[in-house]
């Protein structure tokens, strides 16, 4: 994999994307799918691929912070990564999310973060800015 695989696209852009931010406490074959997290009230919303990166690794780094983990289990375990370098992590995130996509991370059987890429016309929230036509005035849809 060389650097360019990870570049930070401007497809984004073009789309009129935001990220609805999901936090979910469960293990990963018990998460919700895009369609049931949709359909609730996102943890966070992010504008743009460096808001996505950096919720992701702010969300799994309070997650996975050292006092949290007090479990003996945890040292026998085998793989032990290094949860504070996230660094490449981000690129990836940010790489994914600059080309339109949902990203997915979590700590294995904490917790799982979710930004899922949602369009102009699957939710407004967004379109609604500061000095525009007010969110509440235009109603939910559906
Ligand atoms: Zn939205």
């Amino acid at each position: 994999m060389s650097k360019d695989d990870w570049a930070v696209a401007d497809a984004w852009t073009g789309l009129r994307l935001h990220w609805h931010g999901y936090v979910e406490r469960v293990a990963l074959a018990h998460a919700a799918t895009r369609e049931q997290r949709l359909k609730t009230e996102p943890d966070e919303v992010m504008v743009n691929p460096d808001e996505v990166a950096a919720w992701l690794e702010g969300t799994i780094k309070a997650a996975s912070a050292p006092a949290l983990i007090k479990k003996p289990a945890q040292a026998k375990g085998g793989a032990t990564e290094d949860a504070r370098d996230f660094a490449d992590s981000m690129q990836v995130w940010r790489s994914l999310a600059s080309q339109g996509e949902s990203v997915s991370t979590g700590v294995r059987g904490q917790i799982m973060a979710t930004a899922e890429a949602v369009t102009e016309r699957e939710c407004d929230c967004q379109t609604a800015a500061p000095g525009s036509v007010s969110r509440l005035s235009k109603g939910r849809r559906r």
